[in-house]
Formats: structure tokens, sequence, C-alpha cells
């Protein structure tokens, strides 16, 4: 990135910027759960064509080596010198660069709509007047699901699926609303890890059953990915003992009986596995 800051302030203000005329635009494209062969064909597409990707931190490294060499790639997430940049400082980056006549790739894990806070850069792209076009993308839940093989809805388990962040405003969850302890129901909480004792608290005090089960699915359909199975009663316990890292989801309901550990589904491609 630090030898990459001339080139961006060359594509910004340099001799080379491109006539007032072109039209540049924002993309936000989501990138999905880290396993590169789960990208949109638009995505990837995309990403090809780019002058500019700006990513973050949930990007994976097999999807970032699909960036041509010769593309601008910023990572607003964690490079030093970008390290801690705000959402209103990246939204400026993405708008300076449009208006600088760029095509901009704003690549961002999952789905961008999703807890990603894609809907927050697109109400600032729309402010500026800058257009702005959303690609959708597998998001953490539907990715790590299918990954470890556990549906989310089945007919005799589960009827409906909610995404929930364990990651309040002010950091403490806050399970607000109803429907906590219908049994009916999948509950899958993103960015929960560090709360997952009080998670379970609060579903237990909304009358969920401590015994319901429960999956914490670290780096979800990556190579290094772990399954880890628990109760609302020993998820404190098995966090404790296990301690997984970010990224991991926590999916509670009855269709976490239905994990096989010994027939984890397998997201290599078929030839591989041949
Ligand atoms: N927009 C993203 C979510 C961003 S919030 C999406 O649609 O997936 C970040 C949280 O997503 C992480 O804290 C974690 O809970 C979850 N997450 C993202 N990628 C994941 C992965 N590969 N495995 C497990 N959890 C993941």
């Amino acid at each position: 990135m630090t030898q990459r800051l001339p080139l961006l302030n060359q594509l910004l203000n340099g001799p080379e910027e491109r006539a007032p005329s072109a039209q540049g635009c924002v993309w936000l494209v989501g990138a999905g759960p880290g396993d590169p062969e789960l990208l949109t064909l638009k995505a990837l597409r995309l990403i090809g064509e780019a002058d500019v990707v700006v990513y973050d931190r949930l990007v994976s490294e097999e999807i970032l080596a699909l960036i041509p060499p010769t593309t601008l790639a910023l990572d607003v997430g964690k490079t030093p010198g970008f390290h801690g940049m705000t959402q209103q400082q990246i939204s400026q980056l993405l708008i300076d660069l449009a208006r600088s006549g760029r095509q901009v790739v704003r690549l961002k894990g999952g789905d961008p709509f999703i807890f990603g806070r894609g809907g927050e850069e697109m109400q600032q792209l729309q402010t500026a007047g800058v257009p702005c076009h959303i690609v959708p993308g597998i998001t953490a839940a539907i990715g790590c699901a299918a990954a470890c093989g556990i549906p989310l809805t089945h007919r005799d388990y589960a009827q409906s699926v909610r995404f929930i962040t364990g990651h309040g405003k002010a950091g403490r969850p806050q399970l607000t609303g109803a429907g906590w302890q219908d049994a009916s129901q999948t509950l899958v909480f993103y960015m929960g890890l560090t709360w997952g004792a009080e998670l379970s608290s609060q579903l237990r005090q909304h009358g969920r059953a401590a015994d319901t089960p429960v999956a914490i699915v670290e780096r979800g359909t990556r190579r290094d990915q772990r399954v880890l199975i628990a109760s609302l009663a020993t998820l404190e316990e098995t966090l404790h003992r296990e301690q997984p890292q970010s990224p991991a989801l926590i999916i509670v309901g009855e269709v976490v009986s239905l994990y096989r550990a010994e027939a984890e589904p397998r997201m290599e491609s078929m030839a591989v596995r041949n």
C-alpha cells in the first residue's frame, strides 16, 4: 500500500487524470465468505475490469490474488497508513476516485448489504451524485451453513431463519423484539464471538431451551474452516476452551443437530475431489 500511495495520488490529482467527461462510478461488490469459487461471475468480471479495487479485512487472500497486478488495490481495513479509516473517509475516497473518472470496485466480504455497511456507503455515494451499483455476494450465514452441512431451514426443524448482529451499537448485544424462544426459528449471529456468553444468557432469559444446539463456524468456506458444536448451556465454556478466532459465525437452532462431522460437505472443485 505504501508504495502504491503515489499511484493513488496520481489517480486522484495527477497529470494522467482523465477527461472530466469520463464518468466514474462505484460498484459495491460482495466477495462471499472466502472461497474464491463462491464469487459471482459478475464480481470476477468487475475485479478484472476495475481501475481501482478498495477492499477490507474480510476479503480472502485467494480473492485478492484475482486482482490484476496492474490494478491499484487499496486495503482500507488494516494497512498501516490506512488503519482506522472512518466510514466517512472510506466513502470520501470512493467519491474522489469516481469523480476523477475511475471505475471503482468496492469489494466487501460476504454480501455488501448484510452487516457490511454497504447501505451507508451507497447512501453517501447517492448523496454525492456518484453512480453506484450493487453486486450481491454469498453472505457468511449462507456460505458457512452450506460448507458444513447445516440447512438453515428444514421442514422438520426450522420454518424461518433470522440474521442478527451479535455486536450492538454500543458493543453489548441487545436481543430486543419477540420470538427468541421460538424453537422452529434458526438464529445466525454475525460478530458474536466476544459476546457468546451474553447471547446465550439473553436467549435463555427469553425462554430458548438451554439444550438448543449451537454451531460455531470459524473461517467458513476457507481451507482451514473449523466447526465447533455446543449447546446454549455449554456455549461459553466451548468458546473459552477452543478460542475460535474471527471471522466466525454462531448458528443456534435445532437444524444444528443435522451436522455430521464425518460427512462435512467439501468446498473443493470436483476436479480436486476425483
Ligand atoms: N457482509 C458480511 C458480514 C460482515 S460482518 C457477510 O455478508 O457475510 C463480519 C462478520 O461476518 C464476522 O464477524 C463473522 O461473524 C461473519 N463472517 C464473515 N465471513 C465469515 C466466514 N468466512 N466464516 C465465518 N464467519 C464469517
